[in-house]
């Protein structure tokens, strides 16, 4: 102030020392004034360079200027750094909180008070088959073309989610996804989306599989309870009081058979992978398949041609009890299906590489592509009545496939209706080894 002070004075002094030195008193007044105009119009001067500055968005550095302009200058300069800082560092950290956002497994909209997009991460892109770039401001609902996600945005209850089908999604290959609304903000809403496929697919096939084992069960029960209340209500000749027994029994090991593998099932599922630690010779494994197989055969009455080829001088690695079920539920089954006077072939062979193969190969009925795929899943059967006749749960390739899984193999079924069929395992190398390597480690 007082430096502004001594220069408006210096301009003065010498705008009047000048003016009185050229025309005395009257000299002196426009001196002054002269003086007086000089220094507004370098003060002004100055203060439009500043202004320029500012105007040109304080891109480049203040102009250096002293006094008062100066100390302005240099006190906008600082501040305006720490702004540009501090909106960096803000715009970092928005950046770093999307690319996370961008990153989770879940479908995550923003959407602004009217419903319309005003970010999206890639999932929820791919959920719902959105651009994250292009629909951005696109109503959700008109983008979201489900009528129970537009029910739910309606009604504006978010306290639950809403499950939709995505987009694509079918029969064939259901995609479930649910979605939830959480309003934040001025009312804004956060739309996540969860991918809930396979547990809704969890969920059906457990219900399915509670129904089926019921259905399982009570059919039995039935014919149980029939025979039971004919028993009690007749006095029946004691032949056929024998028979009637002897159905009973039937019925009991069917159920029996069904608590059974149900059980071997659920072991299975619950147990740790199995490590190659047991070596189990082939030659004992298949000789008692070949004993199952002789007694399923004369159970069911049936002749059969059954060839068993003399294994390799091999054992697998694994769990015994499992492989030992797994092959004899392959063998039984071509034993089961295959009609009076067919036959049955089982072969084990170290293939190249060193891998096992198991084949069981039969000239019975054959199965039709379209089953092949689901031959494997509990309870599926082809033809239900000869399933049931035979002693069949519908559960024995379910396990023949979770064991074949569990040692890291695979099941192979080759079969076309009327040329019989050809059920397979492999099992990888690390799981067999020849008796020659068994005996030189000792
Ligand atoms: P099941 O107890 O009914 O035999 P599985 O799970 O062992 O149940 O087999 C499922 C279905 O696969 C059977 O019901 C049958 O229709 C079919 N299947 C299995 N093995 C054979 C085979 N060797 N020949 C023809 N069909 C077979």
């Amino acid at each position: 102030m007082a430096l502004r002070l001594f220069f408006l004075l210096l301009f003065l002094g010498a705008g009047g020392g000048a003016g009185w030195w050229l025309g005395q008193d009257r000299g002196t007044q426009l001196g002054l004034a002269a003086g007086a105009v000089l220094w507004f119009m370098l003060e002004t001067g100055r203060g439009m360079r500043v202004l320029r500055w500012l105007r040109r968005g304080a891109a480049e550095p203040a102009p250096r200027l002293g006094g008062l302009w100066g100390e302005a200058c240099d006190r906008m300069e600082r501040a305006l750094l720490q702004r540009e800082r501090e909106a960096q560092q803000a715009r970092r950290r928005l950046e770093e909180f999307l690319s996370a956002i961008q990153r989770s497994p879940n479908g995550v909209v923003l959407l602004d008070p009217q419903g319309r997009i005003e970010w999206a991460n890639d999932t929820a892109g791919a959920q719902f088959g959105i651009d994250p770039q292009r629909d951005l401001q696109q109503h959700i609902v008109n983008l979201v073309r489900e009528p129970n996600f537009n029910a739910y945005y309606q009604a504006r209850n978010f306290a639950e989610d809403v499950v939709v089908a995505a987009p694509g999604s079918s029969a064939a290959r259901p995609m479930k996804l649910a979605v939830r609304l959480h309003p934040y903000g001025e009312g804004r809403l956060l739309m996540l989306a969860r991918d809930v496929t396979a547990v809704e697919q969890a969920e059906l096939m457990r219900r399915d599989f509670v129904a089926n084992v019921s259905h399982e069960i009570r059919t039995p029960l039935t014919v149980l309870a029939g025979f039971v209340e004919t028993l009690q209500s007749l006095e029946l000749p004691a032949e056929e009081r024998a028979r009637y027994l002897q159905m009973m029994a039937q019925q009991a090991q069917r159920m029996q058979t069904l608590v059974s593998d149900l059980l071997t099932l659920s072991r299975l599922e619950g147990s740790p992978l199995p490590g190659a630690g047991a070596w189990t010779p082939l030659g004992p494994l298949l000789a008692q398949c070949e004993q199952e197989a002789h007694a399923v055969a004369a159970a069911l009455g049936k002749s059969l041609h059954l060839e068993f080829a003399p294994p390799p001088p091999a054992r697998v690695g694994g769990v015994a009890s499992e492989l030992l079920s797994a092959f004899s539920n392959l063998v039984s089954n071509a034993v089961r299906y295959t009609p009076d006077g067919g036959s049955v072939t089982v072969r084990a062979q170290v293939l190249e590489g060193g891998r096992l193969e198991f084949a069981v190969r039969d000239t019975g009925p054959g199965v039709a592509a379209e089953h092949l795929p689901r031959l494997t899943e509990r309870f599926y059967r082809v033809d239900r009545s000869r399933s049931r006749e035979t002693g069949g749960t519908g559960l024995g390739l379910a396990i023949v496939k979770h064991v074949v899984q569990r040692h890291g193999g695979e099941l192979k079924i080759e079969s076309r209706p009327g040329a019989g069929s050809t059920f397979a395992i492999e099992l990888p190398a690390a799981r067999v080894r020849s008796e020659r390597a068994v005996a030189l480690q000792g």
